[in-house]
């Protein structure tokens, strides 16, 4: 045993945390295959072999619960025993939603540390898009998303890997490599008029985050798990 923390929560909770020597990995088979993925406000996140993971967007359905709890709060007189109440039913309510993220976010990451033994992600700008589309990024919580699948990946002997942000991966065309000059966010799908291919955005951008991703970090037998090449 190396540490012991100990910690009080808002709500008085106390929690104890222990650092050991032991690192407690457990190795899943390896399966050959590498996949790519790219984040979205609608859906959380798209794979290179097309499936897509909805974001649950805890905090969105509780809203009202929280705004709820607020006005309770903020109506009970300072000092008081009801305020007192009413501030632990409002603290109670935030860390419901946290754990709730934080449980989606922990099965997710083991369900594709399983699958995958490479994982490419886009190193995002969190603090541009925070700034742009606010609470809907921090509900989304990509960067603690990002945290969790770069441990189980540690901890179960996986990978996964960022590519640079500046490599353009939404208006390059997969299959022949044609950059579309006009594309918005609204379009969810768009056409190839090179190789005529409809696309879907998203998995048009996590197939050239994989195919970034195998380019940079090299993938020797491994298999891209592509949903335009069957694998
Ligand atoms: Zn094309």
């Amino acid at each position: 045993m190396k540490r012991v923390t100990i910690k009080r929560d808002t709500l008085g909770d106390w929690y104890l945390s222990i650092v050991t020597d032991d690192e407690g990995l457990s190795p899943e088979p390896k399966m050959g295959k590498a996949a790519g993925f790219d984040f979205g406000l609608k859906t959380f996140l798209t794979c290179s072999d097309g499936k897509k993971y909805p974001s649950p967007q805890f905090y969105k359905k509780s809203a009202n619960k929280v705004a709820k709890a607020n006005r309770a709060l903020s109506r009970k007189k300072r000092g008081s025993h009801n305020r007192e109440r009413a501030r632990k039913h409002y603290a109670r309510t935030h860390r419901k939603i946290t754990r709730q993220r934080e449980d989606h976010h922990w099965k997710l990451a083991l369900h594709l540390v399983r699958l995958f033994d490479v994982c490419f992600f886009e190193d995002l700008n969190l603090k541009g898009m925070k700034r742009l589309w606010g609470k809907k990024i921090s509900d989304l919580g990509f960067g603690e998303f990002m945290q969790k699948i770069r441990w189980q990946a540690y901890k179960r002997c996986k990978r996964v890997e960022t590519i640079g942000r500046w490599e353009p991966t939404t208006p390059i065309c997969h299959n022949c490599g044609q950059r579309v000059m006009f594309l918005e966010l609204k379009d969810r799908e768009w056409y190839c008029h090179v190789c005529k291919t409809l696309h879907d955005r998203d998995v048009n951008a996590a197939i050239n985050i994989l195919k970034v991703g195998i380019s940079t970090f090299g993938g020797e037998g491994i298999r891209l798990a592509s949903a335009s090449t069957p694998c």
